[in-house]
C-alpha cells in the first residue's frame, strides 16, 4: 500500500530527492524508506503526475523504486512492481527529442539528456501506474515522461526506445 525506495541509505536519499523533483513536492518517508505522504509545491504542470503518484501510494499493492546495477537498462518489472533506474543512463544517455512535427516528420529534431527524475517518472508512473487498482502496466511510458519534461521546460521525447 505504498511506494518504497530500495537500496542503501545514500541510494534511498537520492531516490527520494529525485522523487521530490519529479513531482515538485515534499515527500515524507517512514523508517523503511516507504513514502507516507506528498505535499505539493506551487508550480504548474505537475498536477497529473502528483495524482498518479498519490494513486500508487494509496494502492493496495506496494511499488518499489531502486537503482539498478551493471548495464541493465532502466525498466519497470510488473511481476515485482519495481521501477529500476540504471545510473549509467543518468546524464549520459540521450533521448531523441522534438516537437510534434519534428518527431513525426523528421524522426526527431534534437537530443536531450536523461535525468534521474525523468527516468523515475517514465518507469514508475509511465509504465507502473497502469497497475493501480489491479490493472496492467502501460506499454509506453512516454506520456508521463513528457509531462515532466514539459513541466520543467525540457525537450519532449519522441520515442519509447530511443
Ligand atoms: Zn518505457
Amino acid at each position: 500500500m505504498k511506494v518504497c525506495f530500495e537500496g542503501n541509505e545514500t541510494q534511498r536519499n537520492d531516490l527520494r530527492n529525485a522523487t521530490e523533483k519529479a513531482f515538485n513536492a515534499d515527500i515524507s518517508v517512514d523508517d523503511g524508506g516507504c513514502v507516507t505522504g506528498l505535499t505539493a509545491q506551487s508550480g504548474k504542470g505537475f498536477g497529473d503526475l502528483q495524482k498518479s503518484f498519490q494513486g500508487m501510494v494509496a494502492d493496495k499493492n506496494t511499488f518499489y523504486v531502486e537503482f539498478g546495477s551493471g548495464d541493465r537498462v532502466s525498466h519497470f518489472d510488473p511481476d515485482t512492481r519495481t521501477a529500476t533506474i540504471n545510473p549509467l543512463d543518468i546524464d549520459r544517455k540521450r533521448y531523441i527529442s522534438g516537437g510534434f512535427l519534428g518527431c513525426f516528420f523528421l524522426g526527431g529534431s534534437g537530443t536531450a539528456k536523461f535525468s534521474t527524475p525523468s527516468i523515475l517518472v517514465h518507469e514508475l508512473i509511465g509504465h507502473g501506474s497502469g497497475m493501480v487498482g489491479g490493472g496492467k502496466p502501460y506499454q509506453s511510458g512516454i506520456w508521463a515522461e513528457n509531462e515532466y519534461h514539459n513541466a520543467v521546460g525540457e525537450p519532449q521525447r519522441c520515442f519509447e526506445n530511443r
